[in-house]
């Protein structure tokens, strides 16, 4: 049964979702109400995450936060510049902002701890670690007025905190990272498959699919699936594995090239 958006989203004002940039060379996702929207991740440059929300009708004067999730530059590249530009904090951990290089560190950084929540405009942010190979990676589940979105990329396996907050969302950008065959049979060198598929790397198309079909809620409507691999994945095959849940929920696949269609409730 396709879900009534209407329906479900009743009584939240209004929320949009975008990826504006996804995969494993450079992550931004929106997350947006009529007046606030918050950023998780600037791995693309400052000017392309300021044109591609243009591009999709976004104001970028609504953003007040970015948060990262850990210091890969495919998380961060743009992150000191966008914080200048639009003259907003950047929240990271104090051992991400350590662990990033020192020209993508934000000038003047906030910090969080994982587990604790923080509140920007009428936005909180759950940020909650994960398993990769970081220094201190986390994920987050956004919540607006009862409507929580979750931000589910680079995760090695899964964990009692992603089942937890997972559980909660009403809208995913999760991790589809590689089609198993495709890695093995691919070209990457052997240590750096075995890194990819490791506890502490990414989710593949199958184990992305596990998690959403053994924990999601029942009140989940959306489902981005993000932080696709060029050279291991397609948004084909991806989108071929995740076929028996589109009648469940809507799914769109993101892309590294473009901005993502927006995702609207009203
Ligand atoms: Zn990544
Ligand atoms: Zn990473």
């Amino acid at each position: 049964m396709i879900p009534d958006h209407k329906r479900v989203g009743a009584g939240i004002r209004m929320i949009e979702l975008c990826a504006l940039a996804s995969g494993s060379n450079g992550n931004c996702y929106y997350i947006g109400n009529r007046h606030e929207a918050v950023l998780i991740d600037a791995g693309i440059s400052a000017r392309r995450i300021i044109s591609r929300m243009h591009q999709q009708n976004l104001d970028p004067e609504k953003v007040k936060a970015v948060f990262i999730s850990h210091e890969h530059y495919d998380h961060t590249s743009g992150a000191r510049v966008l914080s200048k530009r639009l003259k907003i904090p950047v929240y990271l951990t104090a051992k991400t902002y350590a662990a990033m290089y020192s020209v993508h560190r934000p000038d003047a950084p906030g910090f969080f701890e994982p587990g604790s929540e923080v509140s920007t405009g009428s936005f909180i942010i759950h940020p909650f670690l994960k398993n990769h190979d970081a220094a201190e990676p986390c994920s987050f589940r956004i919540e607006y007025n009862g409507f929580n979105t979750g931000v589910l990329t680079d995760i090695g396996s899964s964990s009692d905190q992603v089942v937890h907050h997972l559980n909660r969302c009403h809208a995913l950008f999760l991790e589809t990272n590689y089609d198993e065959k495709m890695l093995w049979e691919g070209s990457y060198p052997w240590l750096l498959k075995q890194r990819i598929a490791s506890e502490r790397g990414h989710l593949s198309n199958d184990q992305a699919f596990e998690l959403l079909e053994n924990h999601s809620g029942s009140q989940l409507q959306m489902v981005f699936l993000s932080h696709l691999s060029a050279a291991n994945n397609t948004p084909e095959k991806a989108m071929n594995r995740f076929r028996e849940m589109v009648n469940k929920y809507k799914i769109l696949p993101t892309s590294r090239y473009a901005p993502g269609e927006v995702f609207t409730i009203a």
